[in-house]
């Protein structure tokens, strides 16, 4: 079989998914803008600061899509293999930043939550924007980690965390609403929260340990992942 011909199929197949990658940012992005307007908008008419904290995670997370649409688009565009990793490497550096950003949110909001013995407040607008993060945000970190794997982007698997980190924040809100109103277990939601950060923990240390590394270690790192 001639090897040419086999390079050059993957070279398409990789094509493609570097666009499904642009096609999922820029979805992406879309609903971050009108989760973050939402969010702060429903929050503020609400006096809720849950609500409000919610939307500037949307925020963090709009900065990590933009980057990696910024970064897909580079190699979208036909960018040298030089240009696409030179972007790759700034982007995973943007998106470790940001998920620092995201366990310093997920930590203070869930702290605040226990300390102040914060009770779930319902609200109808908070309670639809949840439902919907919940249903949008799970399917969209997997497509995203997936081509992550694909494409061999530890910034879009960082990407991919902030969005599970929104799905899952999403659903520790609606979980508490339902835990307090059942069982008055006010502290389930931010005790769910901290559960989380651990996981989101371990994933920032990957990214920030990857960025620092450079693009080389990254590949060290997915050989060590599958072997776990
Ligand atoms: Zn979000």
């Amino acid at each position: 079989m001639p090897v040419a011909s086999d390079a050059g199929a993957a070279q398409v197949q990789r094509a493609a998914w570097v666009r499904a990658g642009v096609r999922v940012e820029y979805f992406s992005l879309a609903w971050m803008v009108v989760e973050a307007v939402a969010s702060v908008w429903a929050g503020a008419l609400a006096g809720s600061l849950l609500l409000i904290a919610f939307g500037l995670d949307s925020v963090i997370e709009l900065v990590t899509g933009a980057i990696l649409l910024w970064r897909l688009s580079i190699e979208a565009s036909g960018g040298t293999m030089e240009r696409v990793a030179r972007a790759e490497q700034r982007a995973a550096r943007v998106v470790s930043v940001s998920l620092v950003l995201l366990c310093a949110y997920v930590l203070a909001s869930a702290a605040y939550g226990l300390l102040t013995q914060r009770r779930p407040q319902s609200s109808l607008p908070g309670i639809v924007i949840a439902l919907v993060a919940l249903a949008v945000m799970p399917g969209l970190g997997l497509t995203k980690r997936r081509l992550a794997e694909r494409l061999g982007s530890r910034a879009l698997r960082g990407d991919a965390a902030s969005s599970f980190t929104c799905g899952y924040m999403a659903a520790t809100v609606l979980a508490g609403l339902v835990l307090n109103a059942v069982a008055h277990w006010w502290w389930a939601e931010d005790v769910a929260a901290l559960v989380f950060l651990g996981w989101l923990g371990l994933e920032t240390r990957e990214a920030l340990e990857e960025a620092r590394e450079g693009p080389g270690a990254a590949a060290d790192h997915d050989q060590r992942d599958e072997t776990e």
